[in-house]
């Protein structure tokens, strides 16, 4: 286990290491594996102590991950069941905000997170947080916000809650935060936790599967025609992008999570470095941006891409039409030649 800041875990143990409470969990808007893992993770550790637990996602999820979904906890999409959202989160004596740091990736439970009048406990990874909630575990030296909670949970002395489901939950998180442990995994902490989670007799093979191999044929399709069709490489800045319109998305029937890890593909291509994958939304163009080495994708999201995230996967979206985002990226990236050569 990592130091933790003893200071906070010990309010947060005086609100939830004493009489079983009410407890919401809410990750970030457009759950990915973390922040659904570490939700799903959080909230049965929480659940087996003697707490009533429920999740509160923002809005869908991709449906390879349904299957982490256990009868003991349950999920509530906000966007879908605002009126028993909202019930729930009245009723509860705290909230845990995990995987995110700013109030906007809340989505629309923004305003609901900022009046709730109760403690508010932040778990997370990213850098930068911004002060929206009352105790903060904020620690960006974490692979993923799952293997955090691990530690978290350790820290508040609630190990012994931790089941397989929690175990498995934790695992999907950490696994897909790093990639397939391709990415974020020089820290030992990483693959201790993992190998903590594997005495749980949890079933690493078919968690791979369940995550990797659940694709449908059109997301396969898909995939195959950005790459042939859709990427565009600029060598001259290590670059590379992939853009799908929404006509697109229609012709192969896109379900939420069939473009996730597309933005992955071109940093295989031999010195490219940086990577922009741009989705056009019904009212916006959504950025997925991912680099290797030093070159800061987070900065270069908040800056032009009202986004942010990590150094090397940030998220971003832009109100411009579809191609004038497009345009936009290209024309700044000549100001970003030395940083992304030097990367
Ligand atoms: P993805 O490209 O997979 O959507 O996101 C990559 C990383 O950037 C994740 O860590 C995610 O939490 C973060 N991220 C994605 N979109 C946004 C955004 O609009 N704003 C901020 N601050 N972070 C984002
Ligand atoms: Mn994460």
């Amino acid at each position: 286990m990592k130091n933790i800041d003893t200071e906070q875990i010990n309010h947060i143990a005086k609100i939830i290491t004493g009489k079983p409470t009410c407890v919401v969990v809410v990750p970030h808007i457009n759950p990915d594996g973390d922040a659904i893992g570490s939700a799903i993770g959080l909230a049965t550790i929480l659940k087996n102590y003697g707490h009533v637990v429920q999740v509160v996602v923002p809005n869908d999820f991709p449906s390879f991950y349904n299957w982490l979904i256990n009868e003991d906890v349950p999920v509530i999409n906000y966007d879908r069941k605002k009126a028993a959202a909202t019930n729930t989160l009245e009723q509860a004596d705290c909230i845990f905000c995990l995987d995110f740091n700013e109030i906007s990736r809340a989505g629309k439970m923004k305003q609901t997170i900022l009046d709730f009048n109760k403690p508010k406990i932040l778990v997370d990874h990213h850098p930068n947080p911004k002060n929206f909630c009352d105790y903060m575990v904020s620690e960006p030296s974490y692979s993923s916000t799952a293997e955090l909670v691990y530690d978290v949970a350790a820290q508040l002395g609630l190990s012994n809650h931790i089941t397989n489901q929690a175990a498995t939950a934790l695992f999907t998180g950490i696994m897909t935060d790093t990639g397939s442990f391709s990415h974020n995994i020089s820290d030992p902490n990483t693959f201790k936790v993992v190998s903590e989670l594997l005495n749980y007799n949890i079933d690493a093979d078919t968690i791979h599967a369940n995550v990797y191999h659940n694709y449908s044929a059109d997301r396969m399709k898909l995939l195959g025609h950005c790459l042939a069709n859709k990427m565009e490489i600029f060598p001259e800045y290590k670059t590379a992008m992939i853009s799908i319109t929404k006509k697109e998305l229609a012709e192969f029937s896109f379900t939420p999570g069939d473009t996730e890890g597309f933005v992955n593909y071109p940093l295989s291509i031999s010195g490219i470095i940086f990577s922009v994958l741009f989705i056009e939304k019904d009212d916006h163009i959504k950025l997925s941006l991912r680099s290797k080495g030093s070159f800061p994708a987070n900065a270069f999201s908040e800056k032009h891409f009202d986004g942010g995230g990590h150094l090397n996967a940030a998220g971003g979206e832009s109100k411009l039409s579809f191609d004038d985002a497009i345009e936009l990226f290209k024309s700044l990236l000549p100001q970003y030649k030395n940083q992304l050569l030097d990367s």
